[in-house]
């Protein structure tokens, strides 16, 4: 009998902890397979590729028109194999993120690319965290350094990961390896990326118009600031227009989120991968807001700030070290 490990991404999942999860499955059940062969032994363990929300649009697309099957939901790490959970992060390394009952289970390795923060084990792991631009990025490398084909499907899935992660290598979280992995990953996929990105961040808007809650809240991340609370919400779109004409609809479930929460303030910025900027609201406290970037934010028509990309980098980081 094959014992079954969970691989995994964050709560609330991107594109890069959904492809991550089910392709570094698939490189561990192909190394579990070729040990397997060597020791002229059955395969021991598989891997299970899990998520712990709901696809973006852009990885459930992706996923079918490679052939791969979408990871199985989950609620809980001990819910695959109760009897011997065993899980590997991928995507993240912060408890606040993981799985529940993870407590009850145990981390058997950790593929990243985020600050080291609060996830321990019992027992040395192999713990690879690189500061590149996606887990995807580090997923590619793993499979040439193990000598495992990345077939065109597989270049597809983590080329289509390294693009949402950095914004079409646009994002200041780009590193050299990003820039160089994209084209290689292109060429086997055979597609032209910045087209091949452009068609990802269409997907993931869709056609009608987003619901307020996933615009402003689907990847918003609330953040300790002295001894108040803030939300940071940020939506990527190629199609900024259709963002600012429903201001008023935003503004009015800022103030809602402002109101159920006991946010300082709510900063929503909606940025243009095309444009390469962002356009920010900011509901709440703005005096905070207007003091960290030097700006005057006010109730209406929000402020345009060129160049701003990452949240982690661009945003979060100035407002924490206020
Ligand atoms: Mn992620
Ligand atoms: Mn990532």
């Amino acid at each position: 009998m094959t014992k079954q490990i969970i691989v995994v991404g964050h709560k609330k999942p991107d594109n890069d902890s959904i492809a991550g999860a089910v392709i570094y499955a698939d490189l561990k059940n192909k190394l579990e397979a070729r040990a397997a062969e060597a020791a002229g032994r059955e395969a021991e363990v598989e891997y299970v590729p899990c998520c712990l929300g709901p696809l973006p649009p852009e990885s459930a697309w992706v996923l079918a028109e490679n052939g791969f099957a979408e990871p199985r939901l989950i609620s809980c790490a001990t819910e695959v194999c109760p009897e011997d959970p065993k899980v590997v992060l991928v995507d993240h390394n912060e408890l606040t993120q993981c799985v529940d009952g993870l407590a009850d289970a145990e981390v058997v390795e950790i593929v990243d690319h985020h600050r080291i923060a609060d996830v321990s084990t019992a027992n040395p792991i192999q713990f690879i965290n690189l500061p590149w631009g996606s887990t995807a990025t580090i997923i590619a490398a793993m499979y040439r350094y193990y000598g495992v084909e990345i077939t065109k499907e597989i270049a597809q899935v983590l080329l289509s990961a390294m693009l949402t992660d950095t914004v079409i290598l646009s994002s200041p979280t780009t590193t050299d390896v990003d820039r160089k992995t994209v084209p290689e990953l292109a060429e086997i996929a055979g597609v032209d990326y910045k087209e091949f990105g452009m068609g990802l961040f269409l997907k993931r808007e869709g056609d009608g118009p987003v619901p307020i809650e996933r615009l402003v809240g689907g990847d918003a991340k609330e953040f300790k600031v002295r001894d108040t609370t803030v939300l940071i919400g940020q939506f990527e779109t190629v199609d900024l227009s259709r963002v600012l004409s429903r201001e008023d609809e935003i503004r009015a479930y800022m103030d809602k989120l402002v109101e159920e929460n006991g946010y300082e303030f709510v900063l929503f910025f909606a940025t243009d991968i095309v444009a390469k900027g962002s356009q920010f609201f900011v509901q709440g406290n703005r005096a905070i807001v207007n003091e960290v970037f030097g700006i005057e934010c006010t109730g209406e028509g929000g402020t345009w700030m060129p160049g701003v990309m990452s949240r982690k980098k661009q945003v979060a980081a100035p407002i924490l070290a206020w």
